[in-house]
């Protein structure tokens, strides 16, 4: 066989800052990382490193998505920070999230992206200037299918 799909983690790294991969990959390996509960879409761990920090990965198979939040400040700015990629390598090593496997074209984004596409969605074809809340509005580059918001999980 010459054509092996590409390793579901490698998918992710194009969305997540070099910075970010580097250092999380550190964390995993030096085993800065414990999962307390796994499954094929969901996944919660803690990451030591200057503090303990909680990180939810959550599969939205419909938008072809991993759901990613941390409590560090860094994830606060809306970055995809080094505890998501490092509680990533730690969920792949284990084999977990493998539904990700699922999925064609996988991206991850910050839960806070996430939501602030929920609200995209319920005004589909109508600019509504409640969003005005948030300052600006993110667009994330990869395409994603419009789906309702009805089938988020919490
Ligand atoms: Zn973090």
């Amino acid at each position: 066989m010459i054509s092996t799909p590409m390793p579901w983690i490698r998918q992710l790294e194009q969305f997540v800052a070099p910075g970010s991969l580097t250092k999380g990959r550190n964390y995993f390996r030096s085993g800065a990382v414990e999962i307390h509960k796994a499954s094929a879409d969901r996944v919660e761990a803690t990451v030591k490193g200057g503090g303990r920090y909680w990180v939810v990965l959550d599969l939205d198979v419909d938008l072809q998505a991993v759901v990613a939040s941390c409590t560090c400040p860094h994830y606060d700015d809306g970055n995809l920070c080094k505890h998501i990629w490092a509680s990533l390598e730690a969920a792949e090593a284990e084999g977990q999230l493998s539904q990700i496997a699922e999925m064609d074209h996988a991206t991850i984004l910050t839960k806070i992206e996430y939501s602030e596409d929920d609200d995209e969605f319920d005004q589909l074809g109508e600019l509504d200037e409640e969003d005005d809340d948030f300052g600006y509005r993110r667009h994330r580059t990869s395409t994603h299918q419009h789906r309702g918001p009805q089938d988020r999980r919490k």
